[in-house]
């Protein structure tokens, strides 16, 4: 995921290039994803080279309501601009360098989003982050997954248990009981 973009920014104004990613792996944040597909377009502007990318990636966790391993699919359009380390190539062909040195745009600095001195654009952290901004908070193995039973723990998925099918409140099974006797008195 790394490109040499010399030529892009030694170019003109609106010169692309694409590329495609197809089946990288990528290790992110404890995070691993896989099976990483998809075209990334790298384009030339006035001071930087905006990339857009439209990715699928595969990742695998825990279900977070029954444990069972999970896949999940994850799918994310990332943009971002990339901005040369080594200004002179822009700043040669850009239409205007007027301002160099006093713009207060040169106080920020992303390393994840810098193209190196040798012109090397590293998609990998970028794309990393935007594919973890994809990621759901919790990983389901599946949209209607029933779970870990709270009462007998069985995976519910699996095993029907017949917890569910009390509508009596573990706690309130005392209080049942007692009105079982009422009852017995009533007859
Ligand atoms: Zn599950
Ligand atoms: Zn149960």
């Amino acid at each position: 995921m790394i490109y040499n973009v010399a030529g892009l920014l030694t170019g003109n104004l609106g010169d692309s290039e694409q590329h495609e990613l197809e089946n990288v792996s990528l290790e992110i944040d404890g995070h691993s994803l896989k099976e990483i597909n998809g075209p990334v377009r790298l384009m030339r502007t006035d001071q930087s080279v905006h990339v857009t990318a439209e990715i699928e990636a595969v990742t695998n966790g825990a279900c977070s309501r029954c444990l069972e391993p999970a896949t999940l699919n994850v799918v994310v359009n990332m943009e971002e601009e990339y901005s040369p380390a080594n200004n002179d190539l822009v700043g040669k062909s850009g239409k205007s360098s007027n301002n160099v040195g006093s713009s207060d745009d040169d106080d920020y600095y992303d390393p994840a989003l810098t193209i190196t001195e040798q012109n090397y654009l590293d998609l990998t952290e970028g794309l990393g982050q935007a594919l973890l901004g994809a990621l759901p908070i919790a990983i389901l193995c599946k949209e209607d997954c029933l779970g870990i039973c709270p009462l007998c723990t069985v995976n519910r998925n699996i095993i029907q248990c017949s917890c569910a099918e009390s509508s009596i409140d573990p706690r309130w099974a005392g209080l049942a009981g007692l009105t079982g006797k009422g009852a017995k008195f009533v007859d």
